[in-house]
């Protein structure tokens, strides 16, 4: 008897736990859309997302974020950057730091996405100093990981992203990592139409999450959100979210079109 008891609360505790990761569908505008678009693509699509109960994310390019924000004053939507500089203020030109995200309203921040890492050479030791500063600014960080094609062939994969969460984590405690958003981004996927499987994605979602058990305890791992990209389209969305450790996804292509991006929503 006592034991049927402590399976059941066993249970209810692992519903609760679950429950509180909140689906989440993230889209990444990349460099498209002016403050115009911006503002008519979130009115089309709160409207066509008016039930849902996901949260939704959208990563505006910066000179877009605080129209969009103004015009997402409301709704279920929430906007963010697609970077941030690892200092809050100095001599650097073009860039944007974490200070004046806040200040026109964004609450998340992707950092480390991939064409970051290819084109601009963010290297993880870039990326964990801003991880720590977007905290501290109280910006909720999307941080991306994932392995490029010839390490995925050459199995090294596993390899690869123990040292991503590894360098980029380094020194978080277990109340910050909860904060932080992971996105597992296999970058041979990413823009190129090559989603990867239901079960690929799972067999890494689970790998990660078991990492953030050994590293920082059962609750954080269990409290972490972990969310899946790389060429998600509508038809493919309800087999990746129907997979226990995958709590959302992060959206290129398929987040500049308000029918596509609001099908993945409402999946
Ligand atoms: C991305 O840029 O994070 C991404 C996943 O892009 P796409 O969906 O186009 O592959």
């Amino acid at each position: 008897m006592n034991r049927q008891v402590t399976m059941i609360q066993l249970l209810e505790l692992i519903c609760i736990r679950h429950m509180r990761r909140i689906p989440l569908i993230a889209g990444n505008w990349k460099m498209y859309k002016t403050t115009p678009e911006a503002k008519e693509f979130i009115v089309a699509l709160s409207d066509a997302t008016a039930s849902t109960q996901r949260r939704i994310f959208l990563a505006a390019p910066f000179t877009a974020i605080e129209g969009a924000v103004e015009a997402a004053k409301g709704t279920k939507i929430s906007i963010g950057g697609q970077n941030m500089h690892d200092q809050l203020e100095g001599a650097y030109t073009g860039e944007i730091s974490a200070r004046m995200l806040k200040a026109n309203g964004a609450s998340f921040v992707i950092l480390g996405h991939s064409e970051r890492r290819q084109y601009f050479g963010e290297t993880n030791a870039l990326i964990h100093r801003k991880l720590l500063l977007a905290l501290k600014e109280e910006l909720t960080p999307i941080l991306c990981i994932g392995e490029l094609a010839h390490e995925r062939e050459s199995g090294d994969y596993l390899k690869i992203l123990n040292l991503q969460l590894k360098e980029c984590l380094q020194s978080l405690n277990a109340a910050q990592v909860s904060q932080v958003i992971i996105a597992y981004e296999p970058v041979w996927a990413i823009g190129t139409g090559k989603t990867a499987t239901p079960e690929i994605a799972q067999a890494i979602h689970r790998f990660i999450r078991n990492w953030i058990e050994e590293s920082h305890g059962i609750d954080c791992a269990e409290q972490v959100c972990l969310i899946y990209g790389g060429s998600v389209k509508p038809d493919g969305i309800a087999s990746l979210m129907q997979q226990t450790d995958i709590d959302g996804v992060l959206v290129g292509g398929a987040s500049l079109e308000v029918k596509s991006f609001a099908q993945i929503v409402n999946y």
